[in-house]
Formats: structure tokens, sequence, C-alpha cells
């Protein structure tokens, strides 16, 4: 059966700004069934690296703040830290960046709530009957919400060709032990010139796998269980991951933890995607290149497989060709909607209502 996807374009006129359509399109969407009053509600957003530009705006994310409110909810924003180092890659660094990019409380009207904790160690392991993983690992505070709000920037991605819902659930809602499950199959490796040998990667290492020798620190792959908190605590940024998984794999990895991201709660996720200002990459980069397509819309649905299907198809249709294979050609991107419609995350067939 297809699932109903909910549209509005960017038209708008007094009293009926963009901000009105997006509380409309949450209202259409269903928001109450999906927020009851009490719920502690995750807001799962990306606040964007720093220097990056196309990521939400904070005002779009205080609409989405207000409309769980009034269905009773207690909205936080919330994003997972990065496996890679940059602005975001612990607790402090994230919100300073957040706040950077705008969304301070009193812009966004709600607390900011680093889902995986002050070094990404904070995460919660939860069963999924994958192909990959028996069980995957997700920030703790995005599995213990009572309800959550999928907020996304729909925009290129050059390994899933696309970042939409999927992605947002994947990727952003899995601890740093999660992003490597999905980037890497191998342990860390230190980077002999940048190793001080000052012996931090070792202290904090859980599975002892970690000796330094001759003033250098080495990673034993056969003990290394890949939580990446050695990637995180080193001051010189010496440990790196191997990104050596291939895009197919990335994508069926990404959407088990996006299953492992929606389970448990009362009632699943609502997604807004907005796709505007799609840029070719990620907005993990410090920058953003020119769109690689026209503005569209805003889009919500209970269903992130039918939502992120729809956005696709909505882009492809105003650029007149497909800009992510164009940009990304060596991936495919159904891999990950053909992955999650397997799985029982949604259906690729949809039904757009326009408001
Ligand atoms: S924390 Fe970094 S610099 Fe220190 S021993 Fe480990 S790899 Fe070397
Ligand atoms: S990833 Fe974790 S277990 Fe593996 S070497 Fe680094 S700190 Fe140790």
């Amino acid at each position: 059966m297809a699932s109903t996807v909910w549209f509005t374009d960017l038209s708008s006129r007094p009293g009926n700004s963009l901000l009105d359509k997006t509380a409309a399109l949450l209202r259409a969407a269903g928001i109450r069934k999906h927020v009851s009053p009490g719920d502690l509600t995750a807001v799962k957003l990306h606040f964007g690296e720093k220097g990056n530009t196309a990521f939400l705006r904070p005002i779009y994310l205080r609409k989405v703040v207000e409309e769980v409110a009034a269905a009773g909810g207690k909205p936080f924003l919330t994003d997972t830290n990065t496996l890679y180092i940059g602005g975001r890659s612990n607790a402090v660094d994230h919100l300073t960046t957040a706040i950077t990019n705008g969304f301070a409380y009193a812009v966004a009207g709600a607390p900011v709530v680093i889902a995986d904790g002050l070094r990404g160690e904070s995460a919660v392991r939860v069963p999924v009957p994958g192909r990959f993983f028996r069980e995957v690992s997700i920030g703790a505070e995005i599995a213990r919400a009572d309800a959550m709000i999928v907020a996304t920037h729909f925009k290129g991605h050059e390994i899933s060709g696309f970042g939409g819902a999927l992605k947002n659930l994947g990727m952003g809602c899995a601890s740093r032990s999660g992003k490597l499950a999905q980037h890497s199959t191998v342990a860390p490796t230190v980077a002999q010139t940048g190793c001080t040998g000052c012996g931090t990667c070792v202290a904090h290492c859980p599975a002892g796998a970690i000796a330094l020798r001759d003033a250098k620190a080495f990673i034993s792959p056969g003990v290394c269980i890949g939580c990446a908190d050695c990637i995180v605590v080193c001051p010189e940024g010496a440990v790196r991951v191997n990104w050596n998984e291939a895009s197919p794999l990335v994508q069926g990895k990404m959407v088990e933890h996006a299953l492992g991201a929606v389970s448990g709660k009362k009632s699943p996720p609502l997604c807004l995607s907005f796709v505007t200002q799609v840029s070719p990459f990620c907005d993990c980069y410090g920058s953003n290149d020119l769109p690689i397509a026209p503005d569209v819309g805003i889009l919500a649905s209970a269903d992130p497989v039918a939502l992120d299907q729809a956005c696709a198809d909505l882009v492809i249709r105003a650029a007149g060709k497909d800009p992510f294979r164009e940009r990304h050609p060596g991936v495919d991107w159904t891999v990950q909607l053909s992955c999650a419609e397997e799985l029982g995350l949604g259906t690729r067939s949809y039904r757009l209502e326009t408001l």
C-alpha cells in the first residue's frame, strides 16, 4: 500500500509564510499521532559543520519545536558526534558549533542535547533483524526519547548519492562506534608520523587493543572492538579511520541503523524534509558548493522510505536529470531505498498530497 507524503512548494504570501506552511505540513501529517503529552521528543537534525551554510535554518526548527510543544511534547534538538575529527566530534565542540550556526535556545526555543554524550561513548545497543547486524549502536538520548521528529536537509551525498531521512536516521542517530561499523570493516590505524607517544589512546581503549612501542602507538586489529574512542581522544589526530566500505554496503548498513533508531518508540517518527539549497555533498563539509538542483519545497511523512523516494523524484523532475548520479556517478542511491523497504522501514510507493 502506498504511503502518504505531504508536500508544499515554496510559494508564500503575507499571512501564509514558509514558517506557517511548515507548521501546516506538520499538522497535516498528523504530528499529534507522533507526539503525546509529556513526551520527551528528540528533534533530530544536523547542525552543520563550521563554514557550511546549507544546513536547515534555525527558524524552521523553532516552528517544529512550537508544534511539538503544542502537541504537549517536550522537544530537544539533537544530533550525535561525528566519526571524523572536526567541529562536532565531542559534545563541547558540537554544542559550540550548533550555537555558532544559530541553534541557541533563544532562537530555536528548545535546548540542544548531544545524543551520545561528551565523547560519543553514550550509546544503547538496539537489536535489529539485519543482514549485516543483529544489533546496532544508537546515541543514548535518541534511543531513550519517547518520540522523535526527523528534520532533514535533503542534499547530495558522496557515499549514498543523496542524504535524506534514512541517512539522518541511520548514520545520524548512530553512535561513533555505529558510524565506524557502517564505514569500515577493519580497526582504525595510527599514523606513525603524527603519534607523539602520549599514551592517551592506550588509557582510553576499553579493549586493551593499543600498546606503545618505541613511543608510538599500535592497534591490534584482532583485539579492537570498534568503539572508535581512540579516534576522538587522540590530541594529535593521529588515529585514522580506514574508510574501506563500498557505497552499497554502507547504504545497507545505514538503513539497519535507521531501523534501530526508530525501534522502541510508541509511535514511528514523523519525518520532515527540506528540499532546498540541494548542495552536492553532505553538510559535514565546512563549505557547500552551488546547488545541483532548483529548490523544490518541503515534504513530510511518517514513512522515511516514501519520503526519500518522493524527494528524489521531485528533484529529478525539477532538474530535468538525475543530479545525484551525475555528481556521484559511481553511486546507486536506490540501494538505500530498496534495502530499507526489505527491512520493513517503509515503502517506495507513495501518494503525494499537496497543501
Ligand atoms: S593518543 Fe594519539 S598521539 Fe597519543 S599515543 Fe595515541 S595515537 Fe599517539
Ligand atoms: S576503536 Fe576502540 S577498541 Fe579499537 S583500538 Fe580504538 S579505542 Fe581500542
